[in-house]
């Protein structure tokens, strides 16, 4: 286990996916001094107002430094053998899918890697998913469907090569705000460089833009199909590559034809106004390096896979893919959601980006693991797993690192079928949350600056994340928690790890298991590492295959994608509208997201006294006409609600929304006060393909709170 000491450490930061290198030096005030590493590329020093903030967040406060069982303190043996038992029990009487793993994209690649192996082959059903299916499942959904595999096509430099970049449901400045500050810096050293910003509101991102599009909720499909038919038609389109590269392009092109054949249907349905829509889709036509970035506001959409497609579908059908300063670069939300996808963090994966129900892929990782009962069937995404729990089919769940009554849509149906669960097992750093007072086995994790492991960025990039503070009171690692539990639950031979590096080797050699290499998508190059080499790792971009040691900083340079013809896929679109229309009752659409300063449930950023002071409260941003329809004051508190839920907020009268449109951000919980959470009022409805919720889209009603 790691020892104090003063010196600095190169580490990373655990907050969203840009995956900041951060140096931290702990000082004898039991602070830590935090800087930004110059030598680290994705932010080259730079750190945002979270990042640098870190150091005011190590402290003990609010920490679960003893395992527990049912409230009661307990020795680490105690906690162990009653995970293992009970879950072990119940496995017994019904089965494996009688159970599931819920986790998290802010574990570390060991901590998913070992959660898998342990799920998946050794207890043998696939119920475990991650929180990443709430920020990027159909972002991975797009690309399998497109490039036959789950593989971001572009680096970050590429967002500094490109001449237009677009920023599609992407309020970068306060979600990615060190690529915020990279491509604001691009555009004063390039001022020919051109932005186009889609988003229903006006965000910070748009101070930067030369073009923001605020485009009805929901309609981003038509507006890229709309797109694709106009490069056909204005003769933008790249035949060869096409011809060469592609397939499915016909198709594709008639369901654009028909559902945005002209600029003014495409108005009609966006409510933009043509000359913009002309205006973007000239800027996209005549740029040959265009990079379009985007996020939750495609992805969280009942249909945000197939919006998705029809980004990646405008970029095949120019070729602009696979080239310095080109591609469709979907972003993570968290510091490891791409780790995660590396070993199977879905409940429809396996390890190194193998899939449970391809014969040859479940062959490979049965031998790998010698695991006889490796899982066959895809196990519950995220919403179908806590519905299952609801029902009473799942009767036990290890919830790691994450905070769902809080951040799952429906999130008073999350807690009231936690309430009924048989076993609820709960890994966390911090003792009171909404989701900890629901456990009846609390284990204490390691958080942030006490434990090793990779994360990957959204540019696939791998950073260590190393220690600088040893372990409080009876913290752990997660590998090590579930390493132990595999070990109790019998399963020793499989479980021999001692350390993180056993368990990233392992991966690595999973990843090159049987592999010609060429194809090799994830972290072959690595299935050698040493243990010293593992500690020194610099960060690298997958795939590192043995004979590119620093990785690969764009896929598809040679035009050849993982489809079994080799060809990318042009996905035929049919734009849909979001699942649930406003009503008469519900008149407004609710859209959810982040802060500039806070992170997910705010248990660590809700440490620092300056971040806490950006927005103080939960708040909603309203336009002034509906803050008059409404009869709302700027200031005042307001009553927001929806069919699933109601919620209590500082009322924000601003011009930066859209008309019938509000906004509430997610980062309140039951902890700060009792009608806090916004997900309570968040419709549970998914995309079908990827299973990701549509946050962004839940019809509400606000009126003017009047205390009982
Ligand atoms: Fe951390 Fe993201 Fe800020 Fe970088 S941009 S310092 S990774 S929160």
């Amino acid at each position: 286990m790691a020892e104090q000491h003063t010196t600095t450490t190169k580490t990373t930061c655990p907050y969203c996916g840009v995956g900041c290198g951060v140096l931290a030096t702990p000082l004898q005030n039991g602070t830590v001094q935090i800087e930004g590493d110059e030598t680290h590329p994705a932010n080259l020093g730079r750190l945002c107002s979270k990042g640098s903030a870190l150091g005011e967040t190590v402290d003990l406060g609010n920490r679960l430094l003893h395992p527990k069982v049912h409230g009661k303190r307990v020795s680490w043996d105690e906690a162990i053998v009653s995970v293992a038992r009970g879950f072990s029990d119940i496995i017994a009487k019904h089965g494996p899918e009688s159970v599931a793993f819920y986790v998290s994209g802010q574990v570390l690649t060991e901590d998913y890697y070992t959660a898998n192996k342990l799920m998946k082959g050794f207890i043998g059903g696939a119920n475990i998913d991650t929180n990443s299916r709430l920020c990027m499942s159909s972002a991975v959904a797009a690309y399998k469907r497109a490039f036959g595999s789950d593989t971001v096509p572009c680096s970050y430099e590429d967002i500094e090569l490109a001449d237009l970049v677009i920023l599609a449901g992407s309020n970068l400045a306060w979600c990615h705000p060190v690529i915020f500050q990279r491509l604001r810096q691009a555009k004063e050293d390039r001022p020919e460089m051109k932005i186009v910003v889609i988003d229903p509101r006006k965000t910070s991102t748009c101070d930067i833009a030369d073009l923001h599009l605020s485009v009805k909720p929901g309609t981003d499909a038509t507006l890229f199909n709309g797109l694709l038919h106009y490069l056909k038609k204005e003769d933008y389109l790249d035949l060869e590559f096409l011809e060469a590269h592609t397939e499915g392009f016909a198709a594709a092109m008639t369901a654009a034809k028909t559902s945005a054949g002209s600029i003014p249907q495409v108005a009609a349905v966006t409510e933009l106004q043509e000359q913009d829509i002309v205006k973007f889709y000239q800027l996209f036509a005549s740029t040959e390096k265009v990079v379009t970035v985007y996020s939750q506001g495609i992805n969280q959409s009942t249909s945000g896979t197939d919006k998705c497609n029809s980004i990646i579908n405008c970029h095949l059908a120019t070729g602009r893919i696979g080239k310095p300063g080109m591609g469709p670069f979907s972003f993570t939300g968290q510091p490891n959601a791409m780790g995660g996808r590396e070993v199977g963090g879905l409940s429809n994966q396996l390890a190194a980006h193998m899939e449970i129900t391809n014969p040859e892929h479940h062959d490979r990782v049965s031998r790998f693991w010698k695991a006889d009962n490796l899982a066959r069937e895809n196990g519950a995404k995220a919403i179908d797993m806590f519905n299952e729990v609801a029902s009473g089919k799942i009767k036990a769940i290890w919830i790691m690192a994450t905070n769902p009554v809080v951040s799952l849509p429906d999130a008073d149906k999350v807690k009231v079928a936690l309430e009924k669960c048989e076993l609820v097992v709960v890994s966390e750093c911090e003792q009171f949350t909404d989701t900890t007072e629901l456990a009846d086995i609390l284990l204490p994790a390691a958080a942030w600056g006490e434990k090793d492991g990779m994360v990957t960025n959204s540019e696939r990039r791998i950073s260590h994340q190393r220690a600088f503070l040893p372990l409080p009171g009876e913290a752990r690692p997660d590998w090590w928690i579930i390493t132990q539990v595999a070990r109790k639950m019998g399963f020793e031979a499989a479980f021999p790890f001692e350390k993180p590096a056993d368990v990233f080797r392992e991966h690595a050699q999973l990843s090159a298991f049987e592999n010609d290499g060429e194809r090799d998508f994830n972290i072959g190059g690595l299935a050698d590492i040493s243990d010293e080499d593992y500690d020194n790792l610099v960060p690298v971009q997958w795939p590192v295959m043995e004979n590119t040691e620093m990785g690969t900083a764009r896929l598809f340079t040679d035009k050849r994608f993982f489809t079994p013809s080799g060809k990318a896929r042009m996905i035929s679109v049919e734009p849909k509208l979001p699942f649930n229309p406003t009503t008469e009752a519900y008149p407004l659409v609710l859209n959810t997201g982040r802060i500039r300063d806070q992170w997910h449930t705010m248990t660590r950023t809700g440490r620092a006294v300056r971040l806490n002071a950006h927005i103080p409260e939960p708040m909603v941003q309203i336009h002034p006409l509906d803050a008059a329809t409404f009869e709302l004051v700027d200031g005042a508190l307001a009553e927001v609600s929806s069919q699933w839920g109601e919620m209590i907020v500082r009322v924000v009268v601003t011009d930066e929304q859209r008309p019938g449109s509000i906004f509430v951000p997610i980062h309140w919980s039951s902890q700060y006060a009792s009608m806090a959470r916004v997900d309570a009022l968040v419709a549970s409805v998914y995309d079908p393909v990827s299973g990701q919720p549509e946050s962004k889209h839940t019809p509400v009603t606000i009126r003017a709170y009047q205390p009982v």
